[in-house]
């Protein structure tokens, strides 16, 4: 009984002086791992196209149907090219076939995690929000 005491005590202790493991989130942010899936990012390619050629795989793969591709001929060869691209945030569960099924490598999952709205239309995103936005910036 008194060792039991003790123990929990020293435990206590321990923890009580040692480094917290929790953040005063939203003041402090979390910096999620490399491998973290958040929201996808679209390539794009030097002339700031998207590197997606339209050819509806992760639509297919997608468990949550949640993937919506909008495409027309391509005017300057063959195959077609995106005009929209919507994913739907209020059912993707963040699995990453999407990406892993790509065969262009066209997307990627994002590490951003601050999805959270008190509208939901804004959480079905379109291919402009969906775009690589760094290197939009960057070529701009
Ligand atoms: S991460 Fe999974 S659920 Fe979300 S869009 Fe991709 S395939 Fe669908
Ligand atoms: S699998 Fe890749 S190239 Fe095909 S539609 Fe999806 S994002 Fe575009």
């Amino acid at each position: 009984m008194i060792k039991a005491l003790i123990v929990g005590l020293w435990t206590t202790l321990r923890h009580f002086f040692s480094r917290s493991v929790t953040l005063e989130y939203p003041e402090q942010k979390w910096t999620p791992p490399d491998r973290f899936r958040g929201r996808h990012i679209h390539l794009t390619n030097e002339e700031r196209k998207p590197l997606c050629v339209a050819c509806g795989l992760c639509e297919k793969v997608c468990p949550s149907g949640c993937i919506t591709i909008e495409s027309e001929k391509n005017p300057d060869g063959p195959g077609k090219v995106v005009t929209d691209y919507r994913i739907n945030y209020l059912r993707c569960c963040f699995c990453g076939l999407c990406v892993e099924v790509c065969p262009k490598n066209a997307i990627v999952m994002g590490h951003e995690y601050e999805l959270a709205s008190e509208d939901k239309e804004s959480l079905i995103m379109n291919l402009d929000q969906l775009l690589d936005k760094r290197m939009k910036s960057e070529n701009q």
